[in-house]
């Protein structure tokens, strides 16, 4: 049975090159996401030919206000790959002009997915889950995922009905959040993920083996097998990467 990392900062990590060997060896699928279009290439090239770990084009919502002139950049790299992220909108600024140019590089972004079709987008939305709703509208043609969500049980219910699937992470576990997400999703919508090495686990950065954390509290929720969790998580998993 197989792990799903489907949110990873792998060129974050103190030694990346660690945190490969490891997924290579567990076989973990990860997605790499990247935090500005300058490390795509870099980070693909660093992970190679690796059969688990799919590397994808990022813009990050709080580096928007410095790296908007990335933007096109961004756009020129897309055709090269499937995955995006990481990319999103984050209010914790209050700065009206900040929360602006975040809408317009994540506008940019969304638009030219949608116009290239089959996309798979990693999402931020921080306080933001509303906006981040608009912006995809109903239709969007690709598969998204709501990665870290802490929006409201009403706004997870909007999500859901968009399609989109949420990622969960072991700083999640233990919030409030992960009870209204879990008790207002159905379970065909969940993927895990570490968001490491931004998520520590006992003083370290969490290294995507430990996305067991998550099943565990997962199997707890859904009241069945560590197994069952990581074979549903897995199962999800797949019907996103097949659904065009
Ligand atoms: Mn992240």
């Amino acid at each position: 049975m197989r792990l799903i990392d489907a949110h990873c900062h792998l060129d974050l990590y103190p030694d990346p090159g660690a945190v490969l060997a490891a997924i290579e060896q567990r076989g973990i699928y990860t997605i790499a996401v990247t935090n500005a279009p300058v490390a795509f290439p870099a980070c693909r090239l660093f992970v190679g030919g690796s059969k688990f770990i799919r590397v994808a084009l990022g813009l990050h919502p709080e580096l928007a206000h410095e790296r908007e002139r990335e933007l096109p950049r961004f756009l020129e790299l897309l055709p090269q790959t499937r995955y995006i992220g990481e990319v999103g909108l984050d209010y914790v600024t209050t700065e009206a002009t900040d929360r602006a140019v975040q809408r317009r590089v994540f506008g940019a972004v969304v638009q030219s997915c949608a116009q290239a079709g089959g996309k798979i987008l990693t999402i931020h939305s921080r306080r933001a889950v509303p906006d981040v709703l608009t912006t995809l509208s109903a239709q969007f043609p690709g598969q998204v995922i709501l990665h870290w969500f802490t929006g409201s049980a009403r706004q997870a219910e909007q999500a859901a009905t968009q399609g989109c699937y949420f990622s969960v992470n072991p700083a999640m576990v233990t919030s409030p959040a992960w009870d209204r997400l879990l008790g207002t999703v159905s379970k065909e919508r969940i993927l895990t993920e570490t968001d490491g090495p931004f998520v520590r686990i006992q003083g370290h950065p969490a290294q995507p083996v430990n996305v067991t954390s998550v099943t565990v509290a997962l199997a707890k929720q859904w009241k069945c097998s560590e197994t069952e969790a990581v074979a549903q998580v897995f199962t999800n998993f797949r019907r996103l990467l097949r659904t065009p």
